[in-house]
């Protein structure tokens, strides 16, 4: 869950029209045109999560981020069964209560629960759950792994560098690769890693 409290505001008369900022957005709120030659940035202020990438990325500093109206990024995993929360969460190899964003200590679970919410693209969940909204790192690869065991396949637009691919984890090692390097025991891996996916949940707030 994540409070957005400012949202980017661009400084025309700097901007270049690089194109930095769409490219780098995760919720592909920006799209810079040429107007009579002139660059153009429209913001969709109503998908925009606040997360400062383009701010950060801009090379000609012509954005800087203002307050806004803040509202909320979050989706109330008590509303859905959580034995099928558990199972998806299973399914992507996470314990429910894995922490998948650091910037927003969102946790595995309400990942789970924000697509059965329906969301089935990772601009989607960024927007329901906030995961992804901050540095857009280490959530990167849950949000895709989770997608991935929901079944939902999907575009990235074109000019966007966000969203490239899910990397291999232990779970994808074939045995050709296993039986070619004995020294990295990916099975050891797996069986200590299977152990945390199914260890019981607690309560947190007991
Ligand atoms: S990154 Fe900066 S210079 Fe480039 S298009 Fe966006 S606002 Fe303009
Ligand atoms: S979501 Fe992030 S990168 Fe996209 S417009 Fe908002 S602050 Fe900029």
């Amino acid at each position: 869950m994540k409070t957005v409290r400012v949202q980017p505001q661009v400084d025309m008369e700097l901007c270049r029209g690089c194109k930095n900022c769409q490219m780098v957005c995760p919720v592909y709120a920006i799209e810079v045109a040429r107007v009579d030659g002139k660059p153009q940035v429209n913001i969709n202020f109503d998908v925009c999560v606040g997360c400062w990438n383009c701010e950060q990325r801009c090379p000609d500093h012509a954005i800087s981020m203002v307050p806004c109206e803040p509202f909320d990024l979050a989706t109330d995993v008590s509303r859905f069964d959580y034995d099928e929360i558990r199972a998806l969460c299973r399914k992507a190899h996470f314990h429910p209560k894995q922490i998948v964003c650091y910037c927003t200590a969102t946790r595995a679970e309400e990942l789970a629960a924000a697509i059965l919410d329906g969301a089935s693209d990772p601009a989607q969940l960024v927007r329901a759950t906030g995961a992804g909204s901050g540095c857009g790192i280490e959530c990167n690869q849950p949000i895709l792994r989770f997608l991935e065991a929901a079944g939902k396949t999907f575009e990235r637009p074109k000019q966007s560098y966000q969203w490239y691919g899910r990397t291999a984890t232990v779970w994808d090692v074939s045995d050709k690769v296993k039986k070619e390097h004995p020294g990295f025991r990916f099975d050891n891996d797996r069986e200590l890693l299977d152990s945390v996916v199914d260890a019981p949940v607690h309560d947190l707030k007991s």
